[in-house]
């Protein structure tokens, strides 16, 4: 670590300031003040230097106890960094302790090349048939693939493996996860094994077991993907007839669970235009709706009608632009729905937290 070029310690009556110069004067404005072991440790940092060289050195200067001069060189470093004065090497911030007041536990994780997060697509199956899915697949077509899913014992060795990398938010998708007949046994497991879970699902098959199963070991969030305002759209768009009714019973019982819900929407040529009614539904539950009008190309060998049925261009700014329009009108001041207007313009489709 060293000190950024273009800052300058300056003694003024008997402070130490630190300002910026130059061109780094139009990012850094304002004055640092530094006590006098900070004034040290700025000078000694003109040079590269790793921590342990840094700490030896204060160690050297002052009488002091190695752990608490550790504690208070971290802080010391971690408030230079946080105001631009410090360049940290990879070496640094991989090395570097987690400090809960100056970054997130992810993003320590991600200075550590943790795998913090991850997603285990328990099955390609799903109870619907949607016309542009990218993934479905049903079992007759697994098996003429020569594949064949994980079983329950191999998705619990490899959540071993993962909880052991430190993975500690697991989200559970498909497919439709919930179709699996094991599915309350892999979750219960990865429930006592300390994972914080999510369910990604289409909502028609959280039934009163599964109800129990989540009262019992609440699954942290769930996120259920919507298609269509009425039964005829679902029958239109996933294939299933009976799905439009089963969806809204799972998502009465999903918005009972003490988990984050989330709901969002997918768009293609054949709903299209029913964002305001798909909006009306999910607010009954929950007061955001995040959309997503892009669809992915399948996997070879899937038979879905990804090219015919999603969005241009076009027809995907416009579904963007009736919802901001919509959010807008709510009142710019509203933070909660200007967080929905840009979920869905960072084009991840994912509501915010509640
Ligand atoms: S509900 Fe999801 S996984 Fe199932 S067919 Fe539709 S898009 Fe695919």
């Amino acid at each position: 670590m060293k000190i950024t070029d273009g800052y300058i310690l300056r003694r003024v009556a008997d402070k130490n300031i630190v300002i910026a110069s130059g061109e780094k004067s139009c990012k850094f404005r304002g004055i640092l003040t530094l006590n006098d072991i900070s004034a040290r440790i700025w000078e000694y940092l003109k040079d590269n230097k790793t921590f342990d060289e840094l700490l030896a050195y204060i160690l050297s200067l002052y009488d002091i106890d190695e752990k608490a001069a550790g504690s208070d060189l971290k802080k010391t470093i971690a408030r230079m960094e946080s105001n631009g004065v410090l360049e940290l090497s990879k070496e640094d911030l991989r090395n570097r302790v987690w400090n809960e007041e100056e970054s997130s536990l992810a993003a320590y994780a991600a200075c550590k090349h943790v795998p913090y997060t991850g997603m285990f697509e328990l099955t390609p199956r799903c109870n619907f048939k949607c016309k542009m899915c990218y993934v479905h697949m049903s079992a007759a077509e697994i098996a003429a693939c020569n594949a064949k899913e994980l079983t329950a014992k191999q998705w619990l060795k490899l959540a071993e493996q993962a909880a052991g990398a430190g993975t500690l938010h697991l989200t559970l998708t498909g497919g439709e996860p919930l179709i699996r007949d094991d599915f309350e046994g892999i979750y219960t497991e990865l429930s006592m094994m300390g994972f914080r879970l999510g369910i990604n699902t289409n909502g028609s098959l959280i039934s009163p077991r599964y109800e129990r199963l989540f009262l019992k070991y609440p699954p942290r969030s769930m996120l259920v993907t919507l298609y269509g305002a009425d039964a005829d759209t679902y029958r239109e768009v996933c294939g299933n007839p009976k799905a439009f009714d089963n969806v809204i019973q799972g998502l009465g019982f999903a918005a009972g669970l003490p988990t984050m819900l989330n709901i969002r929407a997918t768009f293609i040529k054949d709903n299209k235009g029913q964002l305001e009614r798909i909006r009306d539904i999910a607010h009954r539950y929950k007061s955001e709706l995040a959309i997503n009008p892009f669809v992915n190309k399948p996997l070879p060998g899937i038979s879905a009608d990804v090219e015919n049925r999603r969005l241009s261009v076009g027809e995907c700014i416009g579904v963007l632009e009736e919802q901001t329009a919509y959010y807008n009108k709510l009142g710019k001041n509203n933070e909660q729905k200007k967080a929905i207007v840009n979920s869905a313009f960072d084009g991840i489709g994912l509501g915010k937290p509640q």
